[in-house]
């Protein structure tokens, strides 16, 4: 095993999957994180005022991640999570229960049968939507390519669209998805979203939910395989600067004074967080070419997560999208974990680009989403509501606005020995899990590139 050192700043999904993609590659590294807990923004916690165990905001996937589920595996976590065979959406609109559902069909025919069954488009609408799905697949997207300083919403209605198909259709998808509204986020994210997920293979689409807490599947189960693969996880470690000698990275300063020696790091922290730990905490002063300064101008979008309890049953799905209200997305947390709630229900409301609702107070939501609940299903008119709460996540993933893709900096960098992870590099994908999991791969494989892997132990996934 190599006695060479590698630290990871940051304890997210990025920095674990660094970690454990450098054990696999035979090199043990030091995993390091400020706060007292793994996952990053991906984390469950109890709730001081109800004493349950809430995700910091609802996670899903679809089988198009294919690291982050290799991962899920790798870490011993499969049976953690549930993941659907193909594409069944059940979507409301006005008190109408349609499904976007994948049939059995070869092919590319299985996705796109999705449409024929769809009610909350007409059929004129269903004609356009097949003509902008051709017109994705016929888009090549590369690196400078034009179509990262467009707007998607602007590319799709000259492709066809009009304000039916866009909000009941393209934006079902790239709202939850890319945490924006379709009117902000570039053509260059929505093309490749669409690309992988519906024209893709059956499974891409398909969706994945976690079956437990998010600090037990991302943190722990990561953790977990690190330590037993002689790595090493130090949470409470905040890492003030970069330490640098003769222009190559020497290791990690944290802000109690400690250094931490090392041969190569990997810096897994938010794009906002990079700077500081920079060389005199700025981009420019810090590399050639000014590499590192496009991270500066990434910005980020809040997910509101509105969570009810209900002492009976008012949802029979396990998840919902409902279109022409604010509720955007209803989770029924109750099932999806199994979990017994005295035969009530956990509700929770994904709020996505939720610009609108970060700065209302839990009152005005409560009364916002509780009427809105009453209106869009019934059933929870005779119910009572046990408990409420709200968890705000103000910067919960990059924007996908125009220009982010030339702004994502490589997993390589520069400077030497120094590598970045993090869901904002340039992995291709969107602000999620997979993207971080891509970046910590990607990372791992550069450090070990450079310098050497150690006695590769096959037994290791
Ligand atoms: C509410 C919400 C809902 C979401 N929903 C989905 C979803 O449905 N599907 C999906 O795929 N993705 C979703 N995401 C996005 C997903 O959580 C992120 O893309 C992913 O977790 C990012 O991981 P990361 O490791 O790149 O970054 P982070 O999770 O931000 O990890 C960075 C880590 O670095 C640590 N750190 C920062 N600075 C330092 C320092 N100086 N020293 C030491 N440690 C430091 C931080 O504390 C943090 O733990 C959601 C995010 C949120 C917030």
């Amino acid at each position: 095993m190599a006695t060479r050192q590698v630290v990871v700043i940051g304890g997210g999904i990025a920095g674990l999957a660094a970690g454990v993609r450098l054990v696999q590659l035979g090199i043990k590294p030091i995993v390091v994180e400020k706060r007292p807990f793994l996952g990053g923004r991906a984390y469950s916690f109890i709730d001081s005022e109800t004493g349950i165990e809430i995700d910091n905001g609802q996670h899903v996937f679809v089988g198009a991640c294919d690291q982050f589920l290799q991962y899920i595996k790798d870490i011993g976590a499969w049976d953690q999570v549930r993941l659907e065979e193909r594409l069944a959406l059940p979507v409301l609109k006005n008190g109408r229960l349609s499904w976007l559902r994948a049939r059995k069909l070869p092919g590319l025919l299985a996705n796109l049968s999705a449409l024929l069954g769809y009610r909350h488009v007409g059929i004129r609408g269903k004609l356009w939507i097949l003509w902008g799905l051709l017109s994705i697949r016929l888009t090549r997207l590369g690196p400078g390519s034009p179509h990262d300083n467009i707007l998607f919403e602007d590319w799709l209605r000259d492709h066809g669209q009009n304000d039916e198909t866009i909000r009941n259709f393209w934006n079902l998808i790239i709202l939850p998805s890319l945490n924006d509204d379709i009117s902000v986020v570039s053509a260059y994210t929505g093309i490749m979203l669409f690309k992988i997920a519906l024209l893709g293979p059956v499974g891409n689409p398909a969706m994945g939910v976690p079956l437990v807490g998010l600090s037990t599947l991302a943190g722990e189960n990561a953790r977990n395989f690190i330590e037993r693969h002689g790595g090493e996880i130090r949470t409470g470690v905040d890492v003030a600067s970069l330490k640098i000698d003769d222009a190559r990275i020497s290791g990690v300063l944290a802000a109690s004074g400690e250094l931490i020696e090392a041969e190569a790091v990997v810096s897994a922290v938010p794009a906002t967080s990079l700077t500081p730990l920079l060389p005199g905490g700025t981009s420019e002063s810090s590399g050639p070419d000014d590499f590192f300064t496009p991270a500066e101008t990434i910005k980020t979008a809040p997910i509101v997560a509105v969570h009810i309890w209900y002492d009976r049953p008012v949802l029979r799905q396990k998840y919902m999208a409902v279109l022409d209200s604010p509720l955007q997305w209803v989770f029924n947390d109750t099932d999806l974990k199994s979990r017994d709630d005295g035969g009530g229900q956990h509700i929770v409301i994904s709020l996505s680009g939720a610009w609108e609702w970060k700065d209302r107070s839990k009152q005005e939501l409560r009364q916002i989403f509780t009427t809105e609940m009453a209106r869009i299903f019934p059933d929870t008119q005779t119910a009572t509501i046990t408990k409420f709460t709200v968890v705000k996540m103000l910067e919960a993933t990059f924007r996908a606005v125009p220009g982010t893709q030339e702004a994502r900096l490589s997993q390589r960098t520069p400077l030497p020995g120094l590598y970045l992870a993090g869901d904002w590099t340039d992995t291709g994908w969107p602000s999620t899990m997979e993207s971080a999991v891509r970046s910590g791969n990607l990372a791992a494989e550069y450090v070990a590139a450079d310098i050497g892997t150690g006695n590769l132990n096959p037994s290791i996934p």
